[in-house]
Formats: C-alpha cells, structure tokens, sequence
C-alpha cells in the first residue's frame, strides 16, 4: 500500500538519537490547478516513519517529521499560494521559504511557461540567496494529455539551476521522492555553510 512506503522499515533503527532540531519552511508554488493542494494533501495525510500525526498549524500549513537517509528533518509546509498578482500573500509566500517546490502541470504549457516566471521572481525577490528549489511537472499520470515534455522539464530545471522531478499526486508516484528530495537540497546547503 502507498502508507506503507511511508511507515517505518527496518533501516530506520539507525536514525539518529541526537535529536538537531533541524526544520523547514517550504514552500508549494504555481498555477491555479496544477495540483500543489493534491501534493500537500498527500504530505498532510501521510503517516511518517515515527508515526506521528501530521500537525496542522493553520489554514493550508502542515507540520510533518520526517526521516531522510536516517536523519530526522521536519517541514513545515506551505500551501497558501494565490492567484493574486502582487498581494501581499504572494510577497509574503515569497519571503517566507526555506526552499521552494515551484509545481506545474505536465498537461498545461502555460503552467510551465509560468514556472519560469516564478523561478525569475523568486531570484529576484530573494538575492544572493541561494535557495533549494525542485522543479516539479505534476500530473504524470496523464500521458496522453501530456503537452511538456520530460526533457523541456529538465532542460529547465538545468536553466534554473535546480531539481527536477515528474509527480503524480493522483497515483501517488514521486511524491515522497519529492519531498526527501527538498530536504536534501536543504541539507546540501546548510553543510556547505557549515565547512
Ligand atoms: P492547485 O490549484 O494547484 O492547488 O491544484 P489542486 O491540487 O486543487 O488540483 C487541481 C485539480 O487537478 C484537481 O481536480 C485535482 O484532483 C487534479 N490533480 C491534481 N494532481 C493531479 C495528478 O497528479 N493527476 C491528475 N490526473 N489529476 C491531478
Ligand atoms: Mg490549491
């Protein structure tokens, strides 16, 4: 079953004890429809390796711990995004990530060309930042309306200078993979700067 993947394994015995208190704000943005809720929603009703309830903190904000190549990271997760140009949401989401999942349709062209314009705006809001991002073509699930193909999604992402993964939200497929991947990132980051 898909809890399944999410519930402990045996490999888990080796999670640290020494507890870093490590968390991260991300954040889900993108077009209207293109699936964010469905991802977050998954993230939401999850059931992790420690078996913990996920905590909602608010209107659209999940709390989940969870354990990545034996370390636990815990993601507090965002999904207040608005088709409001320039409001104060948008500002706000925009200030607030630790790192950003930037999502479009694999069905929907302008979805894409609008992920772009997300990427600009979040490197120009955030400077000098170097901020994980992953690109993520959702909706995999649906070839044959497929109008982006896998290679455009990666070729963009090498533009961006980011991930890139193809989720389904509706079959479950890479959304797990997903989110370890942006811990990753973050923790990728957060090493470097501690050299
Ligand atoms: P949001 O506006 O980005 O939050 O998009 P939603 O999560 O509300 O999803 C918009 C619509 O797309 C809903 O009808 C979802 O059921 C559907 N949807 C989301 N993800 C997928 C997916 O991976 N595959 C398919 N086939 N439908 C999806
Ligand atoms: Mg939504």
């Amino acid at each position: 079953s898909y809890r399944g993947r999410w519930s402990s394994d045996s490999s888990d015995s080796a999670v640290s004890t020494e507890s870093e208190c490590s968390f991260s704000r991300v954040v889900v943005i993108g077009e209207n429809g293109v699936g964010k809720s469905a991802l977050s929603g998954i993230f939401a009703g999850a059931r992790d390796s420690m078996d913990s309830n996920c905590d909602l903190l608010g209107d659209d904000t999940y709390e989940r711990t969870l354990v990545v190549d034996g370390e636990r990271a815990t993601i507090i997760l965002l999904d207040t995004w608005a088709n409001d140009e320039g409001s104060w949401t948008q500002e706000h989401c925009m200030q607030a990530g630790d790192a950003y999942l930037i999502v479009y349709s694999i069905t929907d062209r302008a979805s894409f060309e609008k992920a772009s314009e997300l990427r600009i705006r979040l490197r120009r809001t955030r400077q000098s930042e170097d901020i994980p991002i992953i690109l993520v073509g959702n909706k995999s699930d649906l070839v044959r309306r497929r109008q982006v193909s896998v290679t455009e999604g990666r070729a963009c992402a090498v533009v961006f200078d980011c991930k890139f993964i193809e989720t389904s939200a509706a079959v479950h497929h890479n959304v797990q993979e997903m989110f370890e991947g942006i811990v990753r990132q973050v923790r990728l980051r957060r090493d470097s700067k501690e050299v």
